[in-house]
């Protein structure tokens, strides 16, 4: 890379928005940052602002401006809040915005970022569960470049020849199965918070964690999937692949099958997102295929995680279905990490919210999030009927 090219990071005090702040700071000429984002972490946003002396660093609560002003006093960093100050620092032009807000709460940034017709990396896959059509529609618009950052995505678009997507037959997405994927139903049943967030590969944050272990992550990543890269819904797999070395398979009709591996670090996927075009180092984990020495496939096992399922009937049903679901699923895992549902019922919480729920499909964002906002109300009521 020559010139320094300016970033942001949306979601910059979470799992992803750290990993990302690694790799920046460790290449300090090559970048500059514009804007920092988070929620409610002043501690980690002032810290990280001051570390890489952000431009502007912004916090979605607006009742923590005070602290965050306070903790970015003598810098010449400059603060705001309030979930518009977060669209506005989307809204600033940088060369390259991280999409990392958890939920569909990233979705106004992203379409923000989008806007500007720059290069947008995104980690954010509830946002394009909820509103791919309008999403990819707004970067084609703009000629903004979309890059995914999703391990699985990632993999593809590295494997993809977009020039030729007739001569693509399949997409295999890979799946780790999560904690819980040899566990038995009944003790599933009684699943704590602390459990389902222990991943056996990946670090992450608590809600795609839970998505993990019910395979909610991979039904919303098929979802993801189908809107990145086009083909018909039934051309989308999924294998099972404890290992997480093999991130995700393009098969061709000639029977030639292309994946990509590496360690399971984000920091892999987000420096292909940084770097792109070109190529950066990173401190990752080298792949050591001998020390694997064998890697394991199996088929998921719908019975035991039906999240799958139902995220597959939701890209099948297209309109709303998975806006709902994915609003749905956002409020079962919030209840669930609250010890207030047990972990079998953030299925059949989406499920039922899914099924008693019809409106026509969403042309508009504002749309999306009218739709979004109601299937959250209806899956809050439904919660109620599961509180433990
Ligand atoms: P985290 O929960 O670790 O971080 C979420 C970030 O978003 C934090 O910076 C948080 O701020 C901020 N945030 C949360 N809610 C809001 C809101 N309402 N408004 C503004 N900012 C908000 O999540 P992850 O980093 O794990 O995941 C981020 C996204 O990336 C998700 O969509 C996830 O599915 C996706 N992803 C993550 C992977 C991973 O390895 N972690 C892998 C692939 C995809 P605060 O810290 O102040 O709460
Ligand atoms: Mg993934």
């Amino acid at each position: 890379m020559n010139a320094r090219r300016t970033v942001s990071i949306l979601g910059a005090t979470g799992s992803v928005g750290q990993s990302t702040l690694d790799l920046i700071e460790r290449s300090p000429s090559s970048f500059e940052v514009i804007a920092l984002t988070a929620k409610q972490d002043v501690s980690g946003l002032a810290a990280a602002a001051r570390r890489v002396n952000a431009r502007h660093a912004v916090i979605a609560d607006e009742t923590l401006i005070e602290p965050l002003r306070e903790a970015l006093v003598g810098t010449g960093t400059r603060v705001a809040a309030g979930e518009a100050a977060i669209v506005e620092a989307a809204s600033l032009g940088a060369d390259w915005t991280m999409a990392a807000i958890v939920g569909c709460a990233g979705l106004r940034p992203v379409m923000a970022a989008l806007r500007g017709g720059r290069t947008v990396a995104l980690a954010n896959k509830e946002a394009l569960v909820s509103a791919g059509h309008i999403m990819m529609r707004t970067a084609a618009d703009s000629g903004a470049t979309l890059l995914p950052v999703d391990s699985e995505h990632n993999a593809i678009f590295q494997c993809f020849d977009r020039a030729r997507p007739a001569a693509i037959r399949r997409i295999i997405l890979t799946a780790s199965g999560g904690p819980f994927r040899a566990a038995s139903p009944e003790a599933m049943r009684s699943v704590t918070p602390s459990q389902a967030v222990a991943h056996p590969n990946w670090s992450m944050g608590a809600k795609i964690s839970v998505d993990s272990a019910t395979l909610m992550n991979k039904g919303l990543e098929l979802i993801e999937a189908y809107h990145l890269f086009p083909l018909e819904p039934e051309a989308f797999d999924v294998v099972v692949h404890p290992q997480s070395v093999i991130h995700s398979l393009v098969e061709y009709v000639d029977g030639s099958v292309l994946a990509q591996l590496g360690a399971p670090d984000m920091r892999i996927p987000i420096a292909h997102t940084l770097a792109y075009p070109e190529r950066m180092n990173t401190p990752c984990e080298r792949l050591d295929l001998v020390s694997i020495s064998r890697l394991d496939f199996e088929a998921p096992d719908e019975e035991r995680f039906p999240a799958l399922a139902l995220a597959k009937a939701a890209l099948k049903a297209g309109g709303a279905k998975p806006a709902i679901l994915n609003a749905a699923n956002e409020v079962a895992v919030a209840s669930f990490l609250d010890s207030a549902i047990a972990f079998l019922d953030i299925a059949r919480i989406a499920q039922e919210t899914v099924d008693n729920f019809d409106p026509p499909a969403p042309a508009l964002l504002d749309e999306v999030l009218e739709i979004d906002g109601e299937a959250r109300r209806r899956a809050e009521q439904i919660v109620r009927k599961y509180r433990l």
